[in-house]
């Protein structure tokens, strides 16, 4: 594509490195905001500059958050005892938009996947068995994709923390295997979540 400007060109080319947003997409969104109030550009830039800068993540479940603790974690009504382990921060929101649960979470960052090159120790295991180790924690709910990578962490985890005599369970496998989470819809997802099972049946079923 043979562009009139290498500013728009340059432009284009940020746009079009995001996922699904092809070259064609880029320049419609750029000659968009070309049409727009240069106010606009101003708003959009300044408000990614600044997500970038002061995004935390919460010292204690790893969510996406504006202070130290995320929003779930400082919320006294939620039940800090039971912990919803998640892939990443997309799965704590398709969980909370069900509604049903009053916990918190663990977000892992990751799952372990040795053909990715990516080990326990890249993942936010460590925190989670330190809680369990503190003992104040009374049920670990996994609530990974049931795919192999999945199953893996969820039991190198398991591993680690079932002589703690906390109660592990796993989210009612509604979801097909190999769906994702954040795809699952509300209905399914909170239903599988409201009738978990323990995690050593759901290893029988493996
Ligand atoms: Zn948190």
């Amino acid at each position: 594509m043979e562009l009139p400007s290498k500013l728009l060109e340059n432009a284009v080319n940020e746009f079009a490195q995001l996922p699904g947003i092809g070259k064609r997409t880029a320049l419609r969104l750029v000659l968009h905001l070309l049409r727009q109030p240069e106010s606009q550009t101003q708003t959009l830039s300044a408000s990614l500059t600044k997500m970038r800068e002061e995004i935390q993540y919460c010292t204690s479940c790893h969510n996406i958050a504006d202070a130290p603790i995320c929003q779930i974690c400082a919320n006294t009504s939620r039940d800090a005892s039971t912990i919803c382990v998640v892939e990443d921060v997309r799965d704590v929101m398709a969980i909370e938009n069900t509604g049903t649960f009053k916990g918190v979470y663990h977000v892992l960052g990751g799952k372990i996947n040795p053909i990715e090159g990516v080990g326990p120790s890249q993942l936010n295991i460590g925190t989670l068995v330190e809680k369990v180790k503190l003992g104040a924690i009374s049920e670990v709910i996994f609530a990974l994709s049931s795919t192999m990578e999945g199953d893996t962490t969820n039991f190198y985890i398991f591993k680690q923390i079932k002589d703690f005599g906390i109660k592990t369970s796993t989210i009612a496998r509604g979801i097909a295997i190999g769906d994702e989470l954040e795809y699952a819809d509300e209905v399914t997802l909170g239903r599988s979540l409201l009738h978990r099972i323990p995690f050593e049946s759901s290893m029988k079923q493996m």
